[in-house]
């Protein structure tokens, strides 16, 4: 059995290693899929046998050439993400046959627009709200779209044996990080947030091998042994963080720092890349394109409107996880979580069990760390 150290250590070796998995993939004939968002169905992509890879960004080099055609007054994510599709930097961009992008928000689904003329875009049209059968019958219909564009694109064939191995496989890939996450819920933690995010992280560039899988459950099981035997990775009192919020990655591991630097530790990430996508399985009694529109229509996000869903689940894990504090990330330019923050802060605050919060607005620069280490110092120094 490894150490924890040691596999922690082959987790940090496997994300930049993820571009050479997928050039290898591309070069034995695999047909290579780039995704932009928790709303794409992975299931649809690997039933036609291609492989889905996440292709948003989080750094600040590609963004100025993105603003070459793009305004600057718009959300980092969109600008880098298309930056670096424009430059052809991003090696995961580059082995790309096809791009899935769905309406979410304004800036993201008028940028699909210009990528279309860098590589084949299709795009999902996602209802604006995960109420009501009429919702439900359109996303459905855009899951179908998607897989006959897939078939057409690739040359292949979706069948709904394909899809329901496929459904089955991403709901224990669901449930291996569920389980990783309870590892946050002790006090102290048995895990650093920072560690958590890179297990996401790592998540992330497995690519639906199965021995990534079994790393994580491995990890699982060490942390585990070790706690038991008295081992705390994480000193106790610290104050206990849930981060909402935009996506999150490496520019914004700043944020992360300032919790952690001051006192406090995360221990649930709530926002895409974290739990959010893996919170609910897909049902898997369900006829297959309705257990995905059900699963995937159902992901709280800001551009849903209402977004009670995402009120919900952040006080469900303020409770589960023993919240001290909620810290909600805030990417420049996002209307949408930009705006929400009030009614977020008006459930956590206003509830029987009053969680204090938070909202933090940042880009991908690193300019405002200082800044954000002062703030985060005097909100733990505030909730302890
Ligand atoms: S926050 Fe919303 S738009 Fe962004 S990746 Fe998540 S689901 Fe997609
Ligand atoms: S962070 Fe906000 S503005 Fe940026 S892509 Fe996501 S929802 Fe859109």
């Amino acid at each position: 059995m490894h150490d924890v150290e040691a596999l922690f250590e082959d987790m940090r070796g496997a994300i930049p290693a993820g571009p050479v998995k997928i050039k290898e993939a591309a070069d034995s004939g695999k047909k290579v899929v780039g995704c932009y968002c928790a709303y794409t169905p992975f299931e649809v992509i690997r039933a036609a046998g291609a492989v889905p890879v996440s292709l948003c960004s989080t750094s600040d080099k590609p963004i100025a050439a993105g603003e070459e055609h793009l305004p600057r007054n718009l959300c980092p994510l969109i600008k880098s993400s298309y930056g670096f599709a424009l430059t052809d930097t991003c090696p995961y961009f580059h082995f790309c046959d096809l791009v899935i992008g769905e309406t979410t928000c304004d800036g993201k689904k008028k940028m699909y627009e210009l990528l279309d003329r860098l590589r084949p875009t299709h795009v999902m049209q996602l209802p604006q709200t995960y109420f009501g059968a009429d919702a439900l019958n359109v996303w459905r219909a855009e899951i179908e779209r998607l897989a006959r564009r897939l078939e057409a694109e690739l040359g292949v064939t979706i069948t709904e044996d394909g899809l329901r191995r496929e459904i089955k496989k991403r709901n224990e890939e669901r449930r291996v990080m569920q389980d990783f996450y309870e590892l946050s819920k002790p006090d102290p933690p048995l895990l650093s947030g920072r560690e958590l995010h890179l297990v996401n992280e790592f998540f992330k560039v497995s690519f639906g091998d199965a021995r990534a899988m079994d790393t994580i459950r491995e990890l699982e099981t060490k942390l585990r042994e070790n706690w038991e035997a008295g081992e705390r990775r994480v000193p106790a009192g610290r104050r206990r963080i849930v981060v909402t919020g935009c996506p999150t990655g490496k520019s914004l591991e700043k944020v992360f720092d300032a919790i952690e630097e001051n006192g406090g530790v995360i221990v649930a990430f709530e926002n895409c890349g974290g739990l959010k996508p893996n919170y609910e399985p897909a049902d898997e009694t369900l006829p297959p394109y309705e257990a995905l529109a059900v699963k995937y229509l159902g992901i709280p996000c800001s551009c849903m409107s209402p977004n009670t869903k995402r009120l919900d689940l952040l006080e469900t894990l303020a409770g589960e996880y023993k919240a001290d504090g909620v810290v909600d990330i805030i990417l420049q330019a996002c209307h949408t979580y930009s705006v929400e923050s009030f009614l977020v802060r008006e459930r956590l605050t206003g509830g029987k069990r009053s969680v204090p919060y938070i909202p933090v607005e940042t880009d991908y620069s690193q300019s405002d760390t200082e800044q954000l280490s002062t703030r985060m110092g005097a909100f733990m120094e505030m909730i302890a």
